[in-house]
């Protein structure tokens, strides 16, 4: 029998109470990994993970949260960038608050998540970050010129991080998701998703399992042991 390797390692999901990130987080409990996640509106009751409260726009509450998770169950081997907002609105109505908190939270978020994590990572030579980007972020998307910018900033924030890292044998990569059935989906009328739904070639939308598993793939040190800096594309061939 073969495994991922990622028994017993400790990974911190930011995001993980709901939606793709509690899709990480199940998976990752059933590959036997060390899991803790934040949240910030309700916990996921139905994990067995280590749940701390926290928004990745606090720095300081995200450090705590890197120490914390370090004290309860050891190194943090893997980290996934989860979570992340909308707030969609066509370019010339698009508040500066909305662009604000968009940037705040998907893309600041990312660097408050990984600054107290990654010069540990450096120290230990191993670890293996994941960044939740967006097909948003790859080619643009109306009504979403913040969240496309915060998108193909975490692609550029990881393809760089994995140029730094690869001397310490630190991994670093994105995943892109298509249009995944989550709440941040649900919100679409019916009538735009099925016009989104006509222009995927699997003709449906993705489940938050889909993303998990390319994420288990990523931080895995056996199945991507080689793989640094790529984005890996969750679309049904969304954006071929
Ligand atoms: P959901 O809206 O279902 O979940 C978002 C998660 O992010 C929640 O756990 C939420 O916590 C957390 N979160 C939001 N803001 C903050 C914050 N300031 N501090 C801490 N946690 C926060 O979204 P998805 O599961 O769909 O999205 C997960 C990631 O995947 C996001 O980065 C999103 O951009 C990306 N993505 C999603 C796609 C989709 O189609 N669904 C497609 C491509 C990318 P809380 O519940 O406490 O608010």
């Amino acid at each position: 029998m073969k495994y991922l390797g990622l028994e017993d390692k400790v990974v911190l999901v930011t995001g993980g109470n709901r939606g793709i990130g509690a899709a990480i987080v199940s998976l990752l409990e059933e590959l036997g990994t060390q899991v803790a996640y934040t949240y910030r509106s309700d916990p996921n009751i139905q994990s067995g993970a280590l749940a701390i409260p926290a928004d990745v726009t606090d720095s300081a509450a995200m450090a705590a949260v890197a120490a914390t998770v370090e004290e309860k169950l050891g190194p943090i081997y893997g980290v996934v960038a989860n979570a992340g907002i909308t707030r969609d609105n066509f370019f010339p109505k698009l508040t500066i608050d909305d662009w604000d908190a968009v940037i705040e939270t998907n893309l600041k978020g990312m660097y408050n998540t990984l600054i107290p994590v990654i010069p540990k990572m450096y120290e230990r030579r191993e670890g293996s970050v994941v960044c939740v980007s967006s097909i948003s972020g790859e080619r643009g998307n109306i009504g979403q010129t913040n969240y496309a910018a915060s998108k193909a900033g975490a692609i550029g924030l990881t393809k760089s991080l994995a140029l730094e890292g690869a001397r310490y044998g630190v991994r670093a990569n994105a995943v892109a998701p298509g249009f995944i059935e989550t709440e941040m989906t649900r919100a679409i009328p019916d009538k735009v998703k099925e016009k989104i739904t006509a222009e995927i070639p699997f003709r449906r939308f993705g489940k938050p399992e889909e993303v998990a598993w390319a994420v288990a793939f990523l931080l895995s040190p056996i199945a991507s042991s080689y793989v640094t800096g790529t984005v890996l594309q969750v679309n049904g061939a969304h954006n071929t």
